[in-house]
Parts: structure tokens; C-alpha cells; sequence
């Protein structure tokens, strides 16, 4: 089969690999879609310490069972299934209190295990025991199921965040990440959502996506005067910073409300000290919260919410293409001219 093997200078390439094949309790799925995230394009950019290389990455992913072990009994073979690639071991204490994503061993697919960049990807026996595949009903498309894994992600976030009971919001970053975390306040009465972007082209990009977003540049010195007179002069209820940007972190803090909450969506790629002023945090009873990853129950959470039809998606699967074509891919949503990408190695 081809498989997309990212390795420890982090180069990556299109290679001949054999189709793996189940054990007794695990299963092989034929990847149907599979999309890129902005890990797989940081770990592209900079070089991941965090994967385990050689290693097929990706790990957002919709797929037919064609390979199942004789002892698993739950599924079947031609079952469609998503799976939630943070895997935990069940037994350590962020397991225990049922925050897998934090597991002291987790183990990710993409990272630690092969990943979903390829015609075939093998679930480990960890993965079915921990309930972190899951059935896709039929009437939701591949290319609706396989947001699953990000969306997991941001409604992990917005458990800290009190969206119901913020009247504005800032985000910082307009990638995919950024305007479904707009999209998501949109729903939850959020009534005024700013999306702030450096890139022009991303803007107007942004602006189509999420016309009722007020969408400025973080570097322009007019956006904090506007944000200030927006908000009479209180700031955002909530900002989440939704990219890789140390800056966007500080701008973040600053135009917070008192009692305000700022989410860290996106992990820092090297230096990641002197961006918080801890005084804003202490005079202001800001929240500030990380987020990593997501439990399968908030990956199930995310396709319910996708099976209710009312997100706005269209725009995040117009781009296509087979797995020969992936650095076309990459570099589609590295100069801003795709949202997000799905592949479909089987094509
Ligand atoms: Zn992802
Ligand atoms: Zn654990």
C-alpha cells in the first residue's frame, strides 16, 4: 500500500509499505478520508520530537473495517468507524478521573502508532478496548465525520470557557480551528465574535466563512481602540488563541474582561515563557486554560454535533485530493488557499 512515512529529520515521503494486518483484538481499517492538521503541518515546518519516526502520520480519519480480530465482538468487518487517536491507558490517574487526553501514557495514533496517511491504517487493541472507535451512522457523510477529531478538540476547550455566558469573543487565527470555534460560539448565542488574523487573504477568507464575525489585523493599532469601544470598554469575555503565536497570546491577555476566561488552543512550536503577565491573571481574575487533544466522549460529542446538520462545513471540504498529490496538499494550506484538506488515499 501507500503510506505517507514522515522520518526523524522530519522529511516525509510517499512509500511502499505492506498492508498491516489485525491480531486477535485489533483491526485494520481501509482509510476512506483522512484530513491534515495543523500538527501534521507544524511537525512538516519544524521537526516533531513528539512522533515516534519513521512513522505514518495522520490522524484524523473515517474508514471501513476490512480486517477485524476473531476475539472483538463490538464491531464488524464493513463497519465505517472514526476514531479518536489520543489513546490512554486506563489505569493512570488522569484516566482514572476519566481525562484520557492527559494520560501519564498516552499514546497517540499518527505519533506513536501508524497513523491514518495511507491506504490502510492498523487500530490498535488499545484503542478498541478504550472505546476510541466509533461507529459513524450512515446518513453522516466521510467528509462531515472526519472533523470529528478537531471539533473533540475545541469542545474540550469550551468546557472551561462559560460560552453561554460570554457576550463577546476574540479568536486569534481564522484556520479551520479558529472559525469553527467561532461557528461553535455563533450557536451558543455568543452575540459578538472577533476573528483576529495578520494575513489579508486570510481575512477576506475568514470574512466568507464567518460573515458575522468582525475580522481585524491583530497588528493593526486601530483593532484594540475598536475592540475596546465594542465592548464598552470591558474587552472580551473570551479569547482563545488559536495558532502558534506567543504574541497573540499576550494581545489575548490584554483585551480580556475582568473575570474574563483565555483558552491556549495552540501549543507554542519552541520558546513558550514571557508571553503572560501573571498580574493581568491576578487584578483581573482572569482564567487562563490549556487544552490537549480530546476523550473519545468528547470525539462522540463532536459527530453528534456534526449529525444535527447545523454547523456550516461546506467550506472545509472543498479541498480534495488522493494521497499522491499530499505536498499539494500541504502546501494548500500552508499559502492559505485551502481551509482545511482531506485526502483520500484510496482514490
Ligand atoms: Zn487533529
Ligand atoms: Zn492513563
Amino acid at each position: 500500500m501507500k503510506a505517507y512515512v514522515y522520518q526523524p529529520d522530519g522529511s516525509a515521503r510517499v512509500e511502499e509499505r505492506p498492508v498491516p494486518k489485525a491480531t486477535s483484538d485489533s483491526a485494520v481499517i481501509a482509510v476512506q478520508t483522512t484530513a491534515i492538521c495543523g500538527t501534521d503541518l507544524r511537525a512538516r515546518r519544524h521537526v516533531s520530537k513528539s512522533i515516534a519516526a519513521p512513522r505514518v502520520i495522520g490522524h484524523e480519519v473515517v474508514g471501513e473495517i476490512v480486517d477485524l480480530g476473531s476475539g472483538l465482538r463490538d464491531f464488524a468487518v464493513g463497519d465505517r468507524v472514526q476514531v479518536a487517536p489520543a489513546i490512554g491507558c486506563g489505569r493512570c490517574r488522569p484516566c482514572s478521573m476519566g481525562h484520557t487526553n492527559l494520560c501519564d501514557n498516552l499514546q497517540t495514533i499518527g505519533f506513536q502508532f501508524d497513523g491514518s496517511f495511507a491506504e490502510y491504517m492498523h487500530i490498535p487493541a488499545a484503542a478498541l478496548q478504550s472505546g476510541n472507535v466509533t461507529r459513524v451512522d450512515q446518513e453522516l457523510p466521510d467528509d462531515l465525520a472526519v472533523l470529528a477529531e478537531p471539533i473533540g478538540c475545541i469542545l474540550n476547550s469550551h468546557r472551561f470557557l462559560n460560552l453561554e455566558d460570554a457576550a463577546s469573543l476574540a479568536v486569534f487565527g481564522s484556520g479551520f480551528i479558529g472559525c469553527m470555534h467561532a461557528e461553535i460560539a455563533l450557536k451558543r448565542g455568543v452575540k459578538t465574535v472577533f476573528i483576529l488574523e495578520i494575513d489579508a487573504a486570510r481575512r477576506s477568507s475568514a470574512a466568507e466563512t464567518i460573515p458575522e464575525a468582525v475580522i481585524m489585523d491583530p497588528n493593526d493599532p486601530a483593532t484594540q481602540e475598536s475592540i475596546t469601544s465594542i465592548t464598552n470598554a470591558a474587552g472580551v469575555d473570551v479569547a482563545i488563541v488559536a495558532c502558534s503565536a506567543g504574541p497573540a497570546q499576550t494581545q489575548a491577555m490584554n483585551m480580556t474582561a475582568k473575570m474574563g476566561r483565555v483558552s491556549l488552543f495552540g501549543g507554542l512550536p519552541a520558546q513558550s515563557t514571557g508571553y503572560i503577565d501573571s498580574n493581568l491573571i491576578h487584578y483581573r481574575e482572569i482564567s487562563v486554560h490549556g487544552v490537549h487533544a480530546a476523550t473519545p466522549e468528547q470525539n462522540r460529542e463532536a459527530l453528534s454535533l456534526l449529525q444535527t446538520g447545523t454547523l456550516r462545513t461546506q467550506r472545509y471540504r472543498e479541498s480534495v485530493f488522493p494521497l499522491a498529490r499530499i505536498e499539494e496538499a500541504f502546501e494548500a494550506l500552508e499559502d492559505g488557499t485551502a481551509l482545511k484538506v482531506l485526502l483520500r488515499p484510496g482514490q
